[in-house]
């Protein structure tokens, strides 16, 4: 059966939801895309490997192998979008809309769309014509737990020597971005009449010292590490969350803040997160009252690809852009993990993403196929 047009296989992707959420009235399995990628990428002549998340058997990653050696490239994207706005999409989400030269549907630009533009590339190649493998890596849960690149770094097998993953970067080559973690305090103290403090232990009061200290470790944390590269140079840490207590003449009896760090390259999330507990002990002796540290979600690391590794190089002359640093987060650590040079790069800008009325510009098209051809020509010809 011959490949559907672009357009088409565009169409039908953004048609198929497959949302994930931290929220379980969201979160959606993402089997109905790897599905029908495994079919197109067949009938290309790849080897499809389906597999189920340990985590999760609604949700897999794909792996589609065409060609073999122990070079290759792999062209890697997330196949879940993030939960959408009611109300506020004048399109409807899961219908493909051409418009204004843009294609406009959840997940166009966020990235379901980048698997048309990198099956449109491999259309000029024949299945012979590969000395190196293309591996093409369809992964689970990007946006919410990012579980399933997570179970491909642990799987440990390298998949290829280079990786490019085409998360929006409007054809720039990225080589860096911070990690991000997500933590959770809370205070547990005792609750009592507001007229006699001595009958209860004030959480909001330790609170209000541990704020006091949070903000002094952030000081040092950016007086400590910056790097220019990034448009806010220094780790930043966000007070996102708090709540406690429930009435003024009641003594607060437990309170709960929830904050996220962004750790520079070079950096350590487990570093850091071992300091701020053991500051956190400190404050929790001369308060007296117990404090708990706790992850809210797995973090990811900080991304840094060296400046002079040869895909670094390669994505520079192709594209003809110097690599740059994003405030966001990707898949690329786990990746890079596996023993792969990996980089951030594909069409699309990341200012639609994770937003109303998401797009991708109709004029990204051929220069991103064009560019996937010359690594592909590079790398596995
Ligand atoms: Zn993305």
């Amino acid at each position: 059966m011959p490949l559907p047009s672009l357009k088409s296989q565009f169409s039908q992707l953004i048609s198929l939801p497959s949302i994930s959420s931290v929220s379980p009235e969201w979160d959606q399995g993402n089997l109905n895309v790897i599905n029908q990628l495994a079919e197109w990428l067949t009938e290309l002549g790849f080897d499809c490997d389906v597999r189920p998340l340990e985590s999760n058997p609604n949700k897999a990653n794909l792996i589609a192998v065409l060609g073999s050696g122990p070079g290759g490239l792999v062209l890697a994207g997330h196949t879940d979008t993030v939960p959408y706005d009611e109300g506020k999409w004048i399109s409807d989400p899961f219908k493909l809309t051409e418009q204004d030269d843009r294609y406009y549907g959840l997940g166009t630009c966020d990235m379901k769309g980048f698997f048309p533009l990198l099956i449109e590339a491999v259309t000029a190649f024949d299945k012979s014509d590969f000395k190196q493998p293309l591996i093409v890596l369809a992964t689970a849960d990007e946006e919410s737990s990012m579980n399933g690149a997570r179970e491909i770094a642990a799987s440990g097998a390298p998949l290829a020597r280079y990786a490019v993953i085409g998360e929006p970067t409007g054809l720039r080559p990225i080589r860096m971005h911070k990690g991000i973690m997500m933590e959770s305090i809370r205070v547990q103290g005792r609750s009592g009449h507001s007229s006699n403090p001595a009958l209860g232990n004030n959480a909001l009061e330790a609170m209000h010292h541990v704020l006091v200290d949070l903000l002094d470790f952030r000081t040092e944390l950016q007086a400590q590490n910056s790097n220019p590269a990034f448009k806010t140079a220094v780790p930043t840490l966000n007070l996102g969350h708090i709540h406690g207590g429930d009435n003024p003449n009641r003594i607060c009896g437990y309170c709960e803040l929830q904050f996220d760090m962004r750790l520079l390259p070079g950096m350590c999330n487990e570093t850091v997160r071992n300091t701020l507990q053991q500051r956190l002990q400190r404050v929790s002796e001369q308060q007296n009252i117990d404090i708990q540290l706790q992850s809210l979600i797995h973090g990811v690391a900080a991304f840094s690809e060296p400046a002079d590794s040869e895909l670094v190089r390669m994505a520079e002359k192709l594209s003809g852009h110097s690599a740059e640093a994003v405030a966001f987060a990707t898949e690329a650590p786990f990746l890079q993990q596996l023993g792969m040079q990996t980089i951030v790069l594909g069409p699309g800008s990341i200012d639609q993403a994770h937003q109303p009325d998401e797009f991708i510009e109709l004029r990204q098209i051929d220069p991103c196929v064009k560019l996937l051809q010359q690594f592909i020509q590079h790398i596995c010809l």
